[in-house]
């Protein structure tokens, strides 16, 4: 197998400079050609390491393998699963039963997954070397980045990093978002000196769980050292919009520490205040400069005015993200979108090797080392697929998941991958369509997730849950004698953060009208109802604004079927969408919304799932 790039400058207090960072750059490029051109090889070597070491867990007994460790045998025998089919060895897993039931390895934690089982997080096993894996993926993005933006070594990225909230299982497992366990690792926080990972924020203001110390001080030294920031960014399109609402709100306060080169009393973190004041120093010029830029009137390309030299804003806008281009251009001046990389907590996928592309034509290159995949061909019509939704699949689908190296281009496909973590043949439930290929390795396009109706930032809702939680609220209004007798749903991103709009139509018998707090209740059972990633979304990290209801007049729901028909919908299978995307028919929902009514406070939410609390 093609060997990972080495990081010859990893010693303590050894550097990555000049010709050292050349080499570097490319021992990762030619490992990238090297896997690519090998993807068949290096995929049948990976896929019979993970079943040698792992031969005799209990979930590969138990389908019968009985030690054979050939490809064929693997792929004849064990089921393509999804996460609720996994459900009962995880949880054993969670409630502290050690054997190897899936991995051979022990599992060092869960990585709590923003998919949902149940309303709760999925639990995805992790095992230690899993994180050398992820480390690797994310030493590939540089060298690829420097072949289109030289010079990137020459000053510092300003990126919005954050850790969320920990939990214990009952068994005395951490469950953490995969990124808190990346950060809190030896691999980020003792990283070596490499310009490459040269960020403007210290690991401490990083590190803070302090939500609001954590951007603050973030901002402080990103501000602090404005002119020497390249490259901005976060890890999803949503955060690094956060990041500049929160400047708006408070920029006064920003300017007045970097004048006065003092820290606001807030930030009472001690590790963050150490970290702050390395970097801090009184600067009235600059204080002065953000003050003039900040309260202009437009914030039309503040990115640009208050960080001069930023070549690009490196954040995911492909997918669901795609909803904030148009914000992060309005910011930006129109500043190069950079989505680098494609990961989830079950596996590090691949990464962008055309960093500069438009967000419209991102595909990604899934490295053929980092897991074994096959992918399920998938036809969608009317956003229905043809294969289904949960496993067992039968027969006919079963013989048609291919091989990473015989995906058709143009074909969509459902991703499904095997780990060295023991996610055998697993649904990661993403869509994917082949755009192009690298030497023999696919490109693939990121088309959507299956089943999500509505995303602000990392919560994912699918119609089902929306379902559940419009029923709950509805049975509030059965003391007036009305019912909800349509609804449907739009993710509103104009707000900051963004926030779920339901629209409903009302039926009203009852003579008596119904009070404006009776639709705000409704508001946040709704909220209360809904997933612990979008409760934490709006109760912890606030970057879900509160839910809205637009009660809109009776016949609505007519006209926009009636539009729908205009448009060649065909009115035996019209049904109504539960959630909207389309401009004209958001449009028409609002030019006939009576009232409207906010959620007055955050739902109940609480780290770890809900059964582990009581
Ligand atoms: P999580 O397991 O919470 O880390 O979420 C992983 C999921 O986020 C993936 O399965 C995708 O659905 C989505 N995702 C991750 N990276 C990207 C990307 N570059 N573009 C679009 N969606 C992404």
């Amino acid at each position: 197998m093609p060997e990972a790039p080495k990081n010859r400058g990893n010693g303590a207090g050894l550097g990555v400079e000049g010709g050292i960072l050349d080499d570097k750059n490319i021992r990762a490029l030619e490992f990238i050609e090297d896997v690519t051109m090998n993807a068949k090889e290096v995929q049948m070597q990976v896929l019979s390491e993970i079943i040698t070491r792992n031969s005799n867990v209990e979930y590969l007994q138990r389908h019968g393998l009985n030690g054979r460790v050939d490809a064929d045998t693997f792929k004849k025998i064990v089921p393509v699963v999804t996460y609720e089919d996994m459900l009962p060895d995880i949880e054993r897993i969670a409630n502290g039963d050690m054997s190897p039931i899936l991995c051979s390895k022990p599992i060092s934690e869960f990585l709590t997954s923003s998919g949902t089982s149940g309303g709760e997080r999925k639990l995805m096993p992790t095992i230690e070397e899993e994180l050398g894996r992820r480390s690797l993926l994310y030493s590939l993005l540089m060298p690829v980045m420097n072949q289109s933006v030289p010079g990137l070594d020459e000053g510092k990225g300003m990126y919005f990093l954050f850790v969320k909230s920990e939990a214990k299982t009952p068994g005395g497992l951490m469950a953490r978002p995969v990124l808190t366990s990346y950060y809190k690792s030896s691999y980020f926080r003792d990283r070596p000196y490499d310009p490459y990972t040269n960020y403007t924020s210290p690991n401490e203001t990083i590190l803070c769980p302090d939500s609001y110390q954590s951007m603050y001080s973030q901002l402080l030294c990103g501000l602090c050292q404005n002119k020497e920031v390249l490259r901005v960014g976060a890890v999803f399109a949503s955060g690094f919009i956060r990041a500049i609402r929160f400047l708006e709100k408070h920029w006064v306060l920003l300017c007045k520490d970097i004048r006065a080169g003092t820290l606001d009393s807030q930030i009472n973190d001690p590790s963050v205040r150490e970290a702050v004041k390395r970097i801090l120093k009184p600067n009235p010029e600059l204080a002065d400069f953000i003050e003039a830029e900040c309260r202009r009137e437009s914030w039309e390309g503040i990115i640009t005015r208050l960080w001069p030299n930023t070549k690009y804003i490196d954040v995911i806008v492909t997918g669901t993200m795609s909803q904030y281009i148009p914000t992060l251009d309005y910011y930006s001046n129109g500043l190069p979108l950079v989505c680098t990389m494609y990961a989830s907590s079950e596996c590090y996928f691949g990464l962008n090797l055309n960093p500069l592309c438009k967000p419209s034509e991102v595909s990604y290159t899934l490295i053929p080392t980092m897991a074994y995949f096959e992918f399920l061909p998938v036809n969608r019509k009317n956003g229905f697929t043809n294969v289904s939704e949960s496993a067992p699949l039968n027969e006919k689908e079963h013989q048609e998941l291919v091989d990473l190296v015989d995906v058709k281009l143009g074909q969509e496909y459902e991703l499904v991958v095997t780990t060295y973590a023991g996610l055998y043949r697993y649904r990661v439930g993403d869509i994917l369509c082949v755009a192009g290929f690298k030497n023999k390795a696919p490109q693939f396009k990121f088309i959507c997730r299956k089943n999500v109706a509505l995303s602000i930032d990392s919560d994912k809702t699918d119609e089902f849950e929306l379902q559940n939680a419009v029923k709950n609220a509805a049975d509030h209004l059965l003391q007036f004698d009305a019912s909800v007798t349509e609804y449907t749903s739009y993710a509103d991103t104009s707000t900051i953060p963004g926030h779920y709009v339901l629209y409903w139509e009302i039926g009203l018998s009852g003579a008596t009208p119904i009070p404006p707090s009776v639709f705000e209740d409704c508001c946040l059972i709704m909220e209360e109802s809904l997933n612990s990633v979008y409760r934490q979304g709006r109760a912890s990290d606030k970057s879900i604004g509160p839910l809205e209801i637009r009660i809109v007049e009776g016949g609505t729901f007519d006209k926009l079927m009636d539009y729908a028909l205009s448009q060649g919908a065909s009115i035996n299978q019209y049904k109504t969408p539960r959630c909207v995307k389309y401009a004209p028919i958001i449009e028409l929902l609002n030019s006939r919304v009576v009232s409207n009514y906010f959620s007055p406070k955050c739902p109940k939410w609480v780290a770890g799932h809900k059964q582990w609390c009581t």
